[in-house]
């Protein structure tokens, strides 16, 4: 069995999704499709959502109208047959008549949820009509009666094999399943999602849960890159990646992977393919339990970040002084992501701004404390990098221009990060390029 999963931009256009039916008819091995919705809708759903929380109803209802013509459009684009097009206009009609009796109704939190399932059904949905008109043989097979979380969002693979492989016996002479990505039941029962970009999640997931031979994830880039291509000219694919180096780039903003989706592949050892729909020949990245080669890969950045300086001399020879000062961030649920050291001050940082005045209100009597924003955490990742000769010199050299905050280096054997300026981000990622790449 092996997991394919194509991402909004592969079935967001017509051509999109004929290309998609001819990817997962060329194997001989059963494979489960798993579906995100179409580029674009899920925003949609969300501005859909955010207006009815507003209680503007009046821009729900032009966002929902605007996307119902989007989808006729696309349908009609779609399918030649009059049958397969009218199955495809109910489908359609009856989503869109759910949003508007949801519109009518007060709003609620879950109500939003539901909302926001309707891009993975409505896309699967269509995709086995589109299907049934090609004749290729199919189940659809609805994610929110086997993919769920716990009361903690957490999702377990245990309980998804037992409820997916009892659903997938009910068609045991099928190859081909169709399920959709993101959407899954919480504790209460209620329809509810794994988070933007969940779909990959999804994907790993079900792949453990089936012991798939693969889990391909589909997008519309040849696999992870060694660079930001949206910020440096040249980069290239990398060729392979091992689960701890793969985690590090997608934490670090590599968009291309959701970060929680590494875990499931890795802890039941599916290896992970990033593959291109528009370039389905190209070799993309395998992601598996071996690095593939060592030395440098990639360099990654995430913006956002903010560094806190704690400074106090009554640091120098004591011991506890950590703990009492992560402690502060614990109890405020904020992950700390960087931390370097001196003997009278230590510096963190941390991605996520919510509860910074209550962090820096508790953190005061421990010392001096300053918080500097808008800085970027550049990450060069590895295998064995902290081992490889002249791998500092060549990341300093590089560096040799740009003003750098904080350094961590290692943490682990696969990666060495840098904090700078967020205005010095683009010049570091150039830089870095070239310095470490040979690319300009
Ligand atoms: N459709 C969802 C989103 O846009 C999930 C996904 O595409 O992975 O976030
Ligand atoms: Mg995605």
């Amino acid at each position: 069995m092996k997991v394919m999963k194509f991402g909004g931009t592969s079935v967001g256009k017509p051509e999109r999704m004929q290309q998609v039916s001819e990817l997962i008819t060329r194997t001989d091995e059963p494979v489960i499709v798993v579906l995100s919705a179409l580029s674009g809708t899920t925003n949609a759903l969300v501005s859909i959502g955010e207006a009815m929380a507003s209680g503007n109803r009046e821009l729900a209802k032009q966002h929902i109208d605007k996307l119902e013509t989007h989808y006729q459009g696309f349908i009609s684009d779609l399918l030649k047959a009059e049958t397969t097009l009218a199955k495809a206009k109910n489908i359609v009609s009856e989503h869109f008549e759910f949003l508007n009796i949801i519109l009518k109704i007060s709003f609620s939190e879950a109500l939003s949820k539901d909302i926001l399932a309707q891009g993975e059904l409505l896309s699967t949905k269509l995709f086995s009509v589109y299907l049934k008109e090609k004749k290729i043989d199919h189940a659809l097979i609805p994610a929110l009666e086997f993919m769920a979380i716990d009361e903690n969002d957490e999702p377990h693979v245990p309980e998804i094999k037992i409820k997916l492989s009892r659903l997938l016996q009910q068609h045991s002479g099928k190859k081909l399943f169709i399920t959709q990505g993101y959407i899954c039941r919480n504790a209460r029962g209620e329809v509810d999602n794994l988070k933007r970009g969940g779909s990959d999640y999804s994907a790993s997931l079900i792949a453990a849960a089936v012991g798939a031979s693969v889990c391909e994830i589909w997008t519309d880039i040849d696999g992870m890159h060694n660079n930001d291509p949206r910020i440096v000219n040249k980069t290239r694919p990398i060729e392979q990646l091992s689960f701890g180096e793969a985690a590090e780039l997608a934490y670090f903003g590599a968009k291309i992977l959701h970060p929680a989706s590494i875990w499931p592949a890795q802890f039941f050892k599916v290896p992970v393919k990033l593959l291109n729909t528009m370039e389905p020949s190209a070799a993309g990245t395998l992601i598996t339990e071996e690095a593939g080669s060592v030395g440098v890969k990639a360099v990654a950045a995430k913006d956002g970040i903010i560094a806190i300086n704690i400074k106090s001399s009554r640091m120098l020879l004591a011991y506890g002084f950590l703990r009492k000062i992560f402690e502060v961030f614990e109890k405020y649920r904020t992950s700390i992501d960087m931390i370097t050291t001196s003997e009278v001050a230590v510096s963190v940082t941390i991605d996520n701004a919510g509860h910074l005045d209550e962090i820096v209100r508790e953190l005061e009597p421990f010392g001096a404390i300053s918080v500097e924003k808008n800085y970027s955490i550049i990450s060069v990742v590895g295998n064995e990098i902290v081992q490889t000769p002249d791998m500092l010199k060549r990341l300093f050299d590089a560096l040799s221009s740009v003003p750098v905050r904080m350094v961590s280096y290692g943490g682990s054997k696969h990666n060495v990060s840098i904090l700078t300026s967020s205005e010095d981000k683009t010049r570091t990622l150039q830089l870095l390029n070239k310095g470490l790449f040979g690319l300009e």
